[in-house]
């Protein structure tokens, strides 16, 4: 069977205030990047989907869109959803492409969908028309009676939990059958996409979902999420080596730092060794090049440049590809001057630099025993490493 064309639709429009955030809780951060992004990345890598619409509170829509095109998403549509799930769905699915074969509906707050199960459902929807993700019940299900505003009410009866399954999403659609379904949708409010198209009449077959797809709607559930990503997250590891002539004339910059002495480092830029060899630890860690290529010294705007601003933006850069800085630890070689009154200074500079708490931050001052070009005053270098998390 060929691959169908796939929409993916992201529900991102709710205010979710309910963990008590200042802002809703897709826009919440975890890891390197908010739940909204998380979730968007999940489906966008997924080799079977087209295009991913997402519909987000008016006042996100330039915000996020921005975000979007920044870090290259270029297959991401954003639009303004509705006060309602429906609402939400009904402005995404205007916005998807028409000639989509399956649309993937997902919930913004559900950021750890495996490829698998966004597979799954779209065959499934291939097959059956319509098909949800759910898992089975492990509890015995009690229904209850009385009065629903109770403080303790009497069991009514104890159901079969052999057939109780609680839905998540993805939920995927024959096109036309999700058109038909939302078409229809002015009656009460859904709390999913399946329920309008079971209204019509139309089967929804279920695919075993992940326990690990967690919706995140508690405050435990935003703990557990942020466990998760520590713990799943992927760690790299990146070098740094810089070396400069010491010459007459020149200041002396290391970490950002004036250091008085009687010589500089000489160097088209302020040649601060230290923000250089930290600058391509950072990058070296995510495999996103080097200072050389990302701040050519062939481009006349970096004449001169204070280097901290290098470091600044290629940690922006960083952060662009989905990494934020764990650590750094940096080695410095100079015979002289003395560099312990300053390594303080140093580490302040480079923490702020690498938006980082200063403990993040290690810096060690060596000479080099009077032996070469460093031992002999002649040139300084610094080798850094650098950690960076996903
Ligand atoms: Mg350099």
């Amino acid at each position: 069977m060929p691959r169908p064309r796939v929409s993916a639709l992201i529900a991102a429009g709710g205010q979710g205030l309910r963990l008590g955030a200042p802002e809703p809780k897709q826009f919440l951060v975890l890891g390197a990047q908010t739940i909204l992004e998380h979730s968007i990345e999940r489906l966008l890598v997924h080799p079977g989907v087209d295009e991913v619409v997402v519909a987000v509170p008016a006042d996100r829509v330039h915000g996020v869109a921005a975000r979007c095109r920044e870090r290259g998403w270029h297959r991401v549509t954003c639009v303004e959803g509705g006060a309602r799930r429906q609402d939400s769905v009904a402005a995404a699915f205007a916005a998807a492409k028409t000639d989509a074969e399956v649309v993937v509906i997902h919930d913004a707050a559900r950021p750890f969908v495996l490829a698998s199960l966004i597979e799954a459902t779209i065959e499934a929807a291939m097959t059956h028309g319509a098909a949800i993700a759910a898992v089975p019940v492990r509890d015995t299900v009690k229904q209850a009676g009385g009065d629903r505003t109770a403080p303790s009410r009497p069991v009514a009866g104890t159901l079969p939990r052999e057939d109780i399954f609680l839905a998540q999403t993805p939920q995927a659609f024959r096109r036309e059958v999700l058109a038909r379904a939302l078409a229809s949708g002015h009656g009460p409010d859904v709390t999913d996409e399946a329920m309008l198209v079971e209204a019509q009449g139309q089967a929804v077959f279920l695919v075993p979902g992940e326990a690990t797809n967690v919706k995140i709607t508690t405050q435990d559930d935003l703990e557990w999420a942020r466990h998760h990503v520590a713990r799943t997250g992927t760690m790299r590891v990146g070098t740094g080596y810089d070396l400069h002539r010491l010459v007459e004339g020149r200041p002396l910059i290391l970490g950002g730092v004036h250091i008085p002495f009687d010589r500089g480092l000489d160097g088209h830029s302020d040649a601060d060794i230290v923000c250089h060899a930290v600058t391509d630890a950072v990058l070296g860690a995510a495999a996103a090049g080097d200072i050389g290529r990302l701040f050519p010294d062939t481009d006349p705007q970096w004449t001169g440049a204070d280097s901290v601003r290098l470091l600044e933006a290629a940690v922006v850069h960083l952060h662009q590809c989905g990494f934020h800085v764990s650590n750094v630890d940096v080695t410095v070689i100079a015979q002289r001057p003395k560099l312990l009154p300053y390594l303080e200074a140093m580490r302040g500079r480079l923490a702020s630099a690498l938006q980082v708490p200063i403990a993040s931050v290690s810096i060690k001052g060596k000479t080099n025993e009077q032996v070469d070009s460093m031992g002999r005053g002649e040139s300084m270098a610094c080798h850094a490493v650098a950690m960076v998390v996903s």
